[in-house]
């Protein structure tokens, strides 16, 4: 479904130049789960961002089956219609409530009725747990909750790839579980029956112990070392990889 090739992405200028991306290749194969992992600064939010093209590459080529989206005559909405992201923190509309953050995508991007926007947006939010939050605004949920509710407008429009950026690592401790716990259910039991394709960014060591087809491990930019997750976590070969588990400790 999705590869990178030989991905480079810097930023600043001149001195200030700081090479972010330096030439990373990964596949995210349909209805996988890809982790990625790596110290503060190691370049995983970009990485997603330059999938989601909220960010343009310098060098390498983003396929999404085969075709080069990182090309910047690409229909960068079309390609973002397949796609979703959910974010650390501030996914959702505040002034909205939680069913209306959920149907504002069905509604603008598919240009669905009301009618057919909320029935589309309810199914999510049964399929999360927050059928009975549908009315509330984001303020009157916990962080969990919110999330979830993030997760579900993610989902509300089928998207093939769901991008995942430190979703719980915002959440207090007592509230990671019922996010990761959803995120599980959504690479077992899937939506309508079919796994969610997922990329995930992480510190959730665990998570990508039960949930990961392979982990990534990216340092400074590049893929370090890649693999199961029993091999790159249980029994890593490279020197920094053993590095970072040990901090992690
Ligand atoms: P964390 O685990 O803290 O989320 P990360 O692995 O997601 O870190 P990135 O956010 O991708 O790391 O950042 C990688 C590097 O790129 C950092 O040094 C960061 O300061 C730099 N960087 C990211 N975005 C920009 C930007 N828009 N302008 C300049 N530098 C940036
Ligand atoms: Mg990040």
């Amino acid at each position: 479904l999705l590869s990178l090739r030989g991905v480079r992405k810097s930023f600043g200028a001149g001195a200030d130049r700081k090479v972010v991306l330096d030439g990373v290749d990964l596949d995210v194969t349909a209805g996988s789960c890809v982790v990625v992992v790596g110290s503060s600064g190691s370049g995983k939010s970009t990485l997603l961002r330059v999938v989601d093209l909220l960010e343009d590459v310098d060098d390498g080529q983003v396929l999404l089956d085969g075709e080069d989206v990182a090309d910047p005559w690409v229909d960068a909405d079309a390609v973002r219609a397949r796609l979703a992201m959910v974010f650390q923190q501030y996914n959702l509309f505040p002034h909205l409530r939680v069913l209306d953050n959920v149907t504002l995508a069905p509604r603008v991007v598919h240009g669905l009725g009301r009618a057919d926007a909320e029935e589309a947006a309810m199914a999510m939010l049964e399929r999360v747990g927050l059928a009975d939050k549908a009315r509330a605004y984001p303020d009157q949920l916990s962080g969990g909750q919110q999330q979830r509710a993030a997760i579900a407008r993610a989902l509300v429009n089928g998207p093939e790839l769901l991008l995942l950026d430190e979703v719980t690592s915002a959440l207090d401790p007592e509230l990671v579980g019922e996010v990761l716990d959803l995120l599980l259910s959504l690479r077992t039991e899937g939506v309508g029956g079919r796994p969610t394709t997922m990329l995930v960014a992480t510190h959730e060591m665990g998570f990508a112990r039960d949930v990961a087809d392979e982990v990534v491990f990216l340092h400074d930019g590049r893929v370090h070392e890649r693999g199961t997750p029993a091999q790159v976590l249980g029994d890593p070969r490279r020197e920094r990889t053993r590095e970072f588990l040990r901090r992690l400790r």
